[in-house]
């Protein structure tokens, strides 16, 4: 069975470094207020965003992550 991840985003602390656009522009996307919105995401009930996606796109999503100099973005593997 193909490993599932998911992106979880903490818009709260993001600071508009705009690093993970940089690196994954597809997913991370320019906000009205200089932050970014990570595309096709749900607001949890933490106030966190959170995407799953697939193995093939966890590579690039975690040079996203360690692109954040505020550590906004963590992917995380999870089984269903
Ligand atoms: S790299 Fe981090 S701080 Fe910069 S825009 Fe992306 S999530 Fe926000």
């Amino acid at each position: 069975m193909a490993k599932k991840y998911r992106i979880v985003f903490d818009r709260d602390t993001c600071i508009g470094a705009l690093a993970c656009n940089a690196v994954a522009p597809d997913y991370w996307t320019l906000a009205d207020d200089g932050k970014v919105d990570l595309k096709g995401a749900k607001k949890r009930d933490d106030g966190k965003w959170e995407l799953v996606i697939d193995e093939k796109d966890h590579v690039l999503n975690t040079e996203a992550a360690e692109s954040c100099p505020v550590y906004a973005i963590v992917v995380e593997e999870f089984e269903e």
